[in-house]
């Protein structure tokens, strides 16, 4: 439990790899810092499927140039696991886990209160560095509240020799689709597009492809998925709606950040459905004074615009902001 009294530099909400990057980056300037984090040390990484392939190169995903290794030009799971935890005990990191904010207010002297649910602490900054992974986007479909249903994918084991439904056609929905095909599962995919994202990782395509045409993954295109039942779904195509048996339903729809953490703080948002965060891009500074943004929350709904390759940066210019101010 901290002190009343005392004052940090920084306080940095979520401990993901661009909030270890902050806090890497304040270690360096001497700064006061202190990262809370509601869950485990990268939270979100951990709670990715447990085979998944990172897109970059291990060395795109390197904080302040600290080596990643890994077996593969293209790092696992567990590897980036290993990383970003060396990276935190080896420089003693000042991180609380499992302490989620709750609230960020302003006090007199232009001091900021963060408010978690073990206590209370004053800063004179604050980085708001806590992602997207939380909140899944919902399809709002009758049967969506059912225990078959999931948001998050995890291992393949648990579908063998069922029929599975999979909503999608992202990397998340490919990369599950794959693996339950590959340990013994009867996989559907529904596609609200007429074909597989685009953005799909360029050595899977083929293979998802190639597998829907050959019909050992069952596909429908320009397709929605309308309720989920007990023992079957119902789907609307082209051609009709049609019902099909089912057991299990993994909706890959997407996630989508905590905006009404953002708001409560006083970060402005655009009101054209993007939901873009206020904030400079020089100094990473929203439109309330020293609460800054880092990482992938910057690109409100646009979860994809950035990333931990693009976002790293962010620790470095929100450092030599607050050291260089007043
Ligand atoms: P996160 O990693 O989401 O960290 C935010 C942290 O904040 C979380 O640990 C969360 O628990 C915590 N938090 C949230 N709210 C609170 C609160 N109120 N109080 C305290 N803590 C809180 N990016 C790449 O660059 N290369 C890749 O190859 C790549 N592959 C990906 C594969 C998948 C399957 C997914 C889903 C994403 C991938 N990404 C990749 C994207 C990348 O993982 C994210 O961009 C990255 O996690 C962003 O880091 P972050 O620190 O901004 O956010």
């Amino acid at each position: 439990m901290p002190t009343p009294e005392k004052i940090y530099d920084i306080i940095i909400i979520g401990g993901g790899p661009i909030g270890i990057a902050c806090g890497l980056e304040a270690e360096k300037k001497n700064l006061d810092y202190l990262i809370l984090e509601k869950g485990c040390l990268v939270n979100s990484l951990y709670h990715y499927p447990t085979n998944m392939t990172f897109f970059s190169t291990s060395e795109k995903l390197e904080l302040d140039n600290i080596p990643f290794i890994s077996n593969n030009p293209k790092p696992k799971k567990a590897e980036a696991l290993e990383y970003y935890r060396r990276i935190t005990t080896s420089n003693q990191l000042d991180i609380n886990l499992f302490e989620k904010v709750n609230t960020v207010e302003k006090k007199e002297n232009k001091l900021l209160q963060v408010t978690s649910e073990k206590g209370t602490y004053l800063a004179h900054n604050v980085i708001v560095a806590t992602g997207f992974y939380d909140i899944p986007n919902y399809l709002n479909i009758p049967g969506e509240e059912l225990p078959k249903v999931y948001h998050y994918y995890n291992d393949p084991h648990y579908f063998a020799t069922r029929k599975t439904v999979v909503v999608g056609a992202s990397n998340s929905a490919v990369d599950a689709a794959l693996e339950i095909f590959r340990k013994g599962g009867e996989v559907t995919m529904i596609v609200r597009k007429p074909e597989i994202g685009r953005r799909v990782k360029y050595w899977v395509r083929p293979d998802i492809d190639n597998r829907i045409n050959e019909g050992s993954i069952k596909a429908h295109f320009n397709a929605r998925l309308l309720e989920i039942r007990k023992d079957e779904v119902v789907i609307e195509t082209p051609q009709g709606k049609q019902s099909m048996e089912n057991d299990f339903v993994l909706l890959m729809t997407g996630y989508r950040p905590n905006f009404k953490f953002l708001e409560d703080i006083g970060i402005k948002m655009s009101d054209d459905g993007r939901k873009i965060p206020q904030y400079n891009p020089q100094t990473m500074e929203t439109n309330v004074n020293n609460v800054y943004l880092a990482g992938v929350i910057c690109g409100g709904v646009d979860t994809h615009k950035w990333f931990i390759e693009n976002s790293r940066i962010h620790a470095k210019m929100i450092m030599e902001h607050i050291t260089t101010k007043n």
